[in-house]
């Protein structure tokens, strides 16, 4: 079960104090993936960066440890995190590092799909653990999501290693596996049967709408937005919400209606990436840690705060220290300077604290 009692705490603690209550966490930059709408995968073969300055599991474990009372929530990501040989270990330390920890949730691409599967046969058994919420990527049928992701083979390890884990969660309790689907020039028009599959089937379905920036592109395609540029993308997303309002979310679910809006949001931006659609949260109430330890807005706009190593893994004291540019930042982000986006990794607590600000907004997104 959510722990509705420790989000509310850590919002409400968020927002008297400022702190954050919310964190994106990179775990690797490693990828076995060749998908066509990011290019994480390159990093390391393109020699970008180094992959001997990826953080290490104790070092993980010393951010956990400093986090602020109000951090409710840690979305990981990556790269792949299952390929992190730590990652149980990882997983393990934010369960019990993370003084107010009440849910966690993490991409998986399932190519190695056995693995991917003992790493949670092994991290949903622990006991005293927050919700853990885990979206499989796959972007269309066997055939266009291989061609998307550039894997042979992934549809079928994917789908086969999203049956294995939906079986451990029900088995475990407290978490749920649901399909993350990624919209783009790629697929958007070859997509359509398999969503009205996966919503029969009855499994979780959650749409993003491709995005570039910093950390995704890597500057590849900075300035063109050329995933967004398709007319078919919006009107797929738009087909999509209409089926999700009949068949998926229900009216009771907050989390539904936190998804409800985002894809709402989602639509609102297609039709004018110029401009943020809410006030975003970013620097205020979240920020990105990328696999190196530097700290960042998002993963879109990084307009570094600083290392995590350099001041002993204490995020907040960082963010102190590094006061003019997280207040720069800010007005930047205000102003609509940033690299805009809207994706979950942000959106979701720049709609809280949207409605918690200006509660007549609470049925707009
Ligand atoms: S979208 Fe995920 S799986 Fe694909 S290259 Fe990027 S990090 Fe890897
Ligand atoms: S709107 Fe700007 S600051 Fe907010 S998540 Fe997107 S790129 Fe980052």
């Amino acid at each position: 079960m959510l722990k509705y009692h420790r989000i509310v705490r850590g919002i409400l603690q968020g927002k008297v104090q400022r702190l954050p209550y919310r964190l994106n966490i990179s775990l690797t930059n490693v990828c076995d993936s060749r998908c066509k709408t990011c290019d994480v995968w390159e990093i390391y073969p393109k020699k970008r960066f180094n992959l001997r300055e990826e953080l290490t599991g104790d070092e993980f474990r010393n951010i956990f440890r400093r986090l602020p009372k109000s951090l409710m929530w840690i979305s990981f990501s990556g790269g792949e995190p299952h390929l992190r040989k730590d990652f149980t270990e990882i997983m393990a330390a934010a369960f019990s590092e993370v003084r107010n920890i009440a849910m966690i949730n993490i991409p998986n691409n399932g190519i190695k799909a056995d693995r991917c599967v003992e790493d949670w046969k092994e991290v949903l058994a622990i006991r005293k653990r927050p919700y853990v919420f885990i979206s499989m990527s796959i972007d269309g049928p066997a055939e266009v999501h291989d061609e998307v992701r550039g894997v042979a083979g992934n549809y079928e390890s994917a789908t086969r290693a999203l049956e294995e884990i939906q079986g451990i969660c029900r088995r475990e309790g407290n978490a749920a596996i649901g399909i993350g689907l990624t919209i783009s020039k790629f697929n958007y028009d070859r997509i359509m049967p398999f969503v009205r599959q996966v919503l029969d089937r009855n499994i979780p379905l959650k749409i993003e709408a491709a995005s570039t920036g910093d950390l995704f592109y890597q500057g590849r395609d900075s300035g063109e937005r050329p995933d967004l540029a398709h007319a078919g993308i919006r009107e797929v997303v738009r087909e999509i919400y209409g089926m999700q309002k009949r068949k998926q979310w229900r009216w009771y679910s907050p989390i539904d209606f936190l998804t409800r809006n985002h894809v709402r949001g989602a639509m609102r931006f297609l039709e004018d990436p110029s401009r943020l659609v809410i006030p975003c949260s970013a620097a205020r109430s979240n920020y990105g840690i990328d696999c190196y330890g530097n700290v960042n807005p998002c993963f879109f706009y990084t307009s570094r705060f600083g290392n995590l190593r350099d001041y002993e893994y204490d995020l907040m004291a960082l963010l102190r220290d590094n006061s003019e540019k997280v207040a720069k930042a800010r007005g930047e982000i205000k102003q609509h300077h940033c690299t805009r986006c809207w994706h979950i990794c942000n959106s979701i607590d720049s709609m809280i604290d949207r409605k918690l600000t200006r509660p007549w907004t609470f049925l707009d997104v």
